[in-house]
């Protein structure tokens, strides 16, 4: 199957057409593959060949290789939990990509330890990703920022979600607060690729913390129409989460004032109002 035909098998509106990749003249598009009940697997291709990431569940993932035709060739990993390392054994027996992951965790399979600074490159595909160290969820978590087929694009895992961003339990509030201003500095054009479709409840709870943030009021409508018509609400954009999200928005005043009043006392740095946010949201229902 050649490039004309893959682009006319999708026509799944989740899917994200991205800028040609540069030395083969395919289109490279990124679409989240469904697995479990709401996760996201990142399907990145071109026609011909194909990167994932976070594979909890190898079947989605076999599934779109066989219908679009394509050749797998790596494997992202950001952490170690199930929900997306699952897959990635059986992957490999059938593909036998080589699998990228967080160098300090525990993985099925892991061929290349990756860390801070660490680059994946995949000239077919336009993929240039640099390894950001997110501790915080889990204490190696890793996310692959940069561009893939000419645009700026991260792979967050379970750190950064639309709206909301990843529990602590491996690492501490002070990390993730880091980890967070690491994703933040990112080019406000950046597609996030989180690994969770959980915009829906996050704002639900954001819009408690800042009632009178219109962007935020904005997206929400936005993002129960995507809901409703079936479609995901990510990727988000950097620039979004800096407006909307509280966990990004540490040092806003009304962010501050809202979290100080949550926790019944004066909060006074970042990581303070991050851990009184985390265990708001942890305690919404
Ligand atoms: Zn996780
Ligand atoms: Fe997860």
């Amino acid at each position: 199957m050649g490039c004309s035909s893959f682009d006319n098998v999708i026509t799944n509106p989740m899917s994200t057409t991205a800028q040609p990749s540069p030395d083969r003249g395919l289109k490279t598009r990124i679409q989240p593959l469904s697995a479990f009940s709401d996760n996201y697997i990142w399907l990145i291709s071109n026609g011909e060949t194909a990167v994932v990431v976070d594979p909890g569940d190898a079947v989605p993932v076999l599934d779109a290789l066989d219908r679009f035709n394509l050749r797998l060739t790596a494997i992202l990993l950001t952490h170690h939990h199930p929900d997306h390392v699952g897959g990635v054994q059986r992957l490999v027996d059938a593909s036998g990509a080589t699998v990228y992951g967080p160098a300090t965790e525990n993985l099925p399979v892991c061929d290349t330890a990756m860390k801070g600074g660490a680059r994946f490159e995949d000239s077919a595909l336009g993929i240039d990703l640099t390894v950001i160290d997110v501790p915080g969820h889990t204490a190696g978590h890793i996310a692959y920022a940069g561009s893939v087929g000419g645009t700026p694009a991260v792979f967050c895992g379970d750190t950064l979600f639309a709206a909301g961003c990843g529990r602590v339990f491996e690492g501490t509030p002070g990390q993730m607060t880091k980890s967070l201003s690491a994703l933040a500095v990112l080019p406000p054009e950046t597609r996030v690729f989180c690994a969770h479709e959980y915009t829906l409840s996050n704002m639900r709870w954001a819009r408690e913390v800042e009632p009178a943030n219109t962007e935020l009021q904005q997206w929400q409508a936005e993002a129960i129409r995507q809901r409703d018509q079936g479609e995901p609400t990510v990727p988000s954009r950097i620039g979004q989460e800096l407006a909307c999200n509280p966990f990004m928005r540490t040092a806003v005043p009304s962010v501050v004032k809202s979290a100080s009043q949550w926790a019944q006392r004066k909060l006074d740095t970042p990581v303070e109002v991050f851990a009184a946010l985390r265990e708001w949201k942890n305690s919404f229902r």
